[in-house]
């Protein structure tokens, strides 16, 4: 048996138009939508995610507001730098890149972040909403993996409610910004979880968990750390990992955790890294900056603070 692929780039495009949609909508109401991303260093992936962000915005008449800061600076100058986008009028999305270099407190960074502006949810306060099932932005990458299995459910006929309400969702690795907010959505579609990290790898229990998912999400930067034997042939993975390898040519190639062939020879449905997770990420992230730009305008005409259940794109 071989795997249904579920296809990224497409599903990417079809988010894409929507999302200018409604950015337009918004450009009509006076609404401005604007995409600061904060960079320190100059990390490979991080310099390749800004690079295709930079492009996207450019696609989407989006503004774009790149912050690069020398993997040297203080935690005070960054905290600067970010109040400066809190107060910036054109900037209605907020994005610091990771990793951030280890003098540099990633929770006193993030808590400086405007709520209202922070898209990616690291605040506590949105972290805290999202764990409470009453978001105000849904992290990017967990929302694109949910999002493929929705619009993956609805291609092959399956009720999305039924289908959650019966399977068991295991999520591998358990970041906040990846793992952690898989694990609330699950949680919100009312399906079984479970959530495993690299200690179930090092006790040899990783399969004994992953072997009994229905959806398999794997975000823990461990190139082929999944195998055929890994997995049922009932299983639907959701690869999420990005790990660079070198390729042909001295240029790098991208993996995901999963090794795809020997999976996809087995399992009933999966992403291909690359052009699976990544590319809808990317213009999630497009998207909650749309919401964003809504919430704020909401919040200059009658100071009012806007749930993602009214931040609803079209
Ligand atoms: P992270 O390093 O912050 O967290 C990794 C998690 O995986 C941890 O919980 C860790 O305990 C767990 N882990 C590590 N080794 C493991 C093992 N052998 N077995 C089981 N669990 C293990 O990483 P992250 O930010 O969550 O990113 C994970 C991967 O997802 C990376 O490859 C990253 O590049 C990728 N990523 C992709 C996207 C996308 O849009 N597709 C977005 C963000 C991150």
């Amino acid at each position: 048996m071989s795997a249904q692929v579920i296809d990224g780039r497409a599903c990417a495009r079809a988010l894409k138009e929507s999302v200018a949609a409604a950015i337009e909508q918004l450009r009509e109401g006076g609404a401005r939508t604007g995409l600061a991303t904060v960079m320190v260093g100059n990390g490979y992936s991080s310099a390749a995610y800004e690079r295709r962000l930079r492009r996207l915005a450019s696609d989407l008449d989006v503004a774009y507001f790149p912050c690069h800061l020398p993997a040297t600076v203080s935690q005070d100058d960054l905290v600067s730098a970010v109040s400066g986008l809190n107060a910036a009028p054109d900037v209605s999305g907020i994005l610091v890149l990771r990793p951030l270099p280890g003098h540099i407190s990633e929770a006193a960074v993030f808590q400086s972040i405007d709520p209202v502006k922070d898209i990616e949810a690291v605040h506590p306060e949105n972290a805290g909403r999202l764990a409470l099932g009453v978001p105000r932005y849904v992290p990017s990458t967990a929302a694109s993996a949910f999002h493929l299995l929705d619009k993956w459910l609805d291609s092959v006929g399956e009720d999305r409610t039924a289908f959650y309400h019966r399977s068991l969702v295991v999520v591998v690795g358990r970041s906040s910004n990846v793992g952690k907010p898989a694990v609330s959505l699950a949680c919100d579609r009312q399906a079984a979880v479970e959530s495993v990290d690299e200690w179930a790898s090092r006790t040899g229990s990783l399969g004994r968990h992953t072997r009994r998912a229905d959806v398999l999400i794997v975000a823990a930067g461990r190139p082929g750390l999944i195998g055929a034997e890994h997995v049922s042939d009932r299983a639907v993975v959701i690869d999420v990992g990005i790990n660079p390898r070198p390729g042909p040519g001295g240029r790098n190639r991208m993996v995901g955790d999963v090794d795809y062939e020997a999976v996809a020879a087995r399992v009933r449905a999966i992403t291909p890294v690359p052009g699976g997770v990544g590319p809808v990420t990317d213009v999630w992230l497009l998207r909650n900056t749309a919401a964003a730009a809504r919430a704020l305008s909401a919040r200059e005409r009658n100071g009012a603070t806007l749930l993602l259940s009214s931040l609803e794109l079209p």
